[in-house]
């Protein structure tokens, strides 16, 4: 058991780490590099300690988690590539034209700096990728930004490993001390004691609608509100067009059975809705998946609060009008497991009730059959943000339907063409964010280098000397990064 931080330790935290940002704020993008190769380092050298402590308090199976700690090291060094190239900063330079009439035109340079210490919330479903040296904290220590972690409850020997792993690679590297704290907490009050602290200058969290929504309403009740970048709910919906049903339903199904299930469907990307048009292909489509996924087990979710919120919600899902269950796991599920199920309703009964629009998190879905392609139109229409949409279509009706496609990139920060929503890839074009109440700000990206946009500002230098600037802006660009001079992109 690790103490809990208390609202009165949390101001001393927040000093440290505004101490710490007035130091780190300056060290260059080679050396931050290095902080972050050595904290990905730190976490490999961990081994097989560090797997099998996460997969004692996730229940997650070893494959799963060897492949996120992968990932979690993996987007450290994309970071630190990022950092050493340089350009992220965004420099743009306008020169001056002093006899410029009728006024003279100033020097102006523009490039982004750090927020200040930022708060991340560990989340449970990763206890690694999206926890305490995932994407939110590889990103703010990137941009320039001290982190201040909350460990998450489920994980706290997992965090603080990962935590000590970070500790070290600050004292290899030199960094500040207190570039990173890890804090741990098991009450409101202290979440939100670090969302309001006026130190705080921005937030990362992963999690809960309820939860999300929270802290960026602590922080728009701030006299300076600052802001918070909630990743919450999503239900992924999935359009399953007629010819794709007609030419390889079956292959569908399969693809399917696997993406809402794997890892007992504890992932924000899990295809919790599938749409079509009623058809006799459409049956043999749900029998198909049906059949398929009554013989997966169910699995011990993540942790009690987590199985307890599935088997509430699935129940009241189930309760609603007009839903029945095409199929359910066989063998019965143990305690804290999660039953596998796909249930089903008509667009119509859909389409009057918000309730079937919420996510519901564990290995679920439900399948809405529309009787015609308007009523479909009419249940996309409905559908509130989400982080990803999918269409399963053939090639000739995928161009019949582009209008329509159209219509659900508004929704949605990822539309996925024939694949599946969960496997979220890690590069710089990805984009893992959607209008609320997916997140809370929908230009901004929890996955991929471009996250580090959250935890920056834009910052105009107008007539300074020289030796003044940032090496970014400097005139004989000394770093030899890619700038937008004088409207031309030059190095
Ligand atoms: P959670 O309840 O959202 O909690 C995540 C973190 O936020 C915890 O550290 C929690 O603090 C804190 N928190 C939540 N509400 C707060 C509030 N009102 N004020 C201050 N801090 C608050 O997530 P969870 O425990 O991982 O899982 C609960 C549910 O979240 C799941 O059943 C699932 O529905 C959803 N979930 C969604 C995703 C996703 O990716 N969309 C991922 C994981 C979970 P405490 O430690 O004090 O509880």
């Amino acid at each position: 058991m690790f103490k809990d931080i208390g609202v009165a330790e949390i101001d001393t935290v927040l000093k440290k780490s505004h101490e710490a940002f007035l130091l780190f704020k300056r060290v260059s993008g080679v050396k931050k590099a290095a902080f972050l190769e050595a904290i990905a380092l730190e976490i490999e050298t961990l081994g097989i300690e560090l797997i099998q402590q996460a997969m004692q308090e996730t229940n997650l199976p070893e494959v799963r988690l060897a492949g996120e700690r992968a990932r979690t090291c993996n987007q450290l060094r994309q970071f630190s590539a990022l950092l050493k190239e340089g350009s992220w900063v965004d420099a743009r330079v306008d020169t001056a034209i002093p006899d410029r009439i009728p006024l003279p035109k100033p020097d102006i340079r523009k490039m982004l700096v750090p927020l200040g210490p930022v708060v991340v919330f560990g989340a449970s479903n990763f206890p690694f990728a999206y926890s305490t040296a995932g994407v939110d904290t590889a990103s703010a220590l990137a941009a320039g930004c001290p982190v201040v972690l909350k460990a998450h409850p489920a994980h706290p020997e997992t965090s603080e490993l990962v935590a000590r792993a970070i500790a070290k690679a600050i004292t290899s590297t030199g960094m500040p001390v207190d570039t990173f704290q890890h804090v741990h907490s098991s009450t409101f009050e202290s979440g939100k004691a670090l969302v309001q602290h006026p130190l705080t200058k921005a937030v990362g969290f992963t999690g809960s609608f309820s939860g999300g929504k929270a802290l960026y309403d602590y922080a728009t009740q701030r006299p300076d509100p600052i802001p918070v970048f909630s990743e919450m709910g999503s239900i992924n919906p999935v359009f399953i067009l007629p010819k794709a049903l007609k030419v390889r339903g079956d292959k569908v199904a399969e693809m399917y059975a696997v993406s809402i299930t794997q890892s007992v469907g504890q992932f924000c990307t899990n295809p919790g809705i599938m749409l079509g048009v009623q058809s006799t292909d459409l049956d043999k489509f749900s029998h198909e998946l049906g059949a398929t996924m009554e013989k997966i087990a169910p699995g011990t979710m993540l942790h009690p609060g987590i199985a307890a919120a599935f088997k509430k919600n699935r129940e009241r899902a189930l309760s609603q009008k007009g839903v029945s269950v095409i199929a359910e796991s066989t063998e019965k599920p143990k305690e804290n497991q999660g039953v596998t199920t796909l249930s089903t309703v008509k667009a119509s009964d859909f389409l009057n009730n918000e309730i079937l629009s919420e996510e519901i998190f564990g290995p679920y879905s439900i399948l809405v059959t529309a009787s015609s392609q308007e009523e479909l139109i009419a249940a996309a229409n409905k559908l509130p943000g989400q982080l990803t949409v999918t269409i399963i279509g053939e090639d000739d009706e995928l161009l019949q339907y582009a209008e329509f496609i159209q219509l659900l990139a508004e929704k949605a920060g990822r539309v996925i063409i024939n694949g599946v929503p969960t496997g979220v890839e890690v590069c710089p074009s990805m984009h893992h964010g959607g209008p609320f109440p997916a997140t809370t700000d929908s230009r901004f990206t929890s996955v991929g280098t471009d996250a580090i946009k959250r935890f920056v500002r834009p910052v105009s230098f107008q007539n300074f000397p020289d030796a003044l600037l940032p090496e970014e802006l400097k005139a004989g660009n000394p770093l030899g990064i890619w700038r937008f001079v004088n409207s031309e992109m030059k190095k």
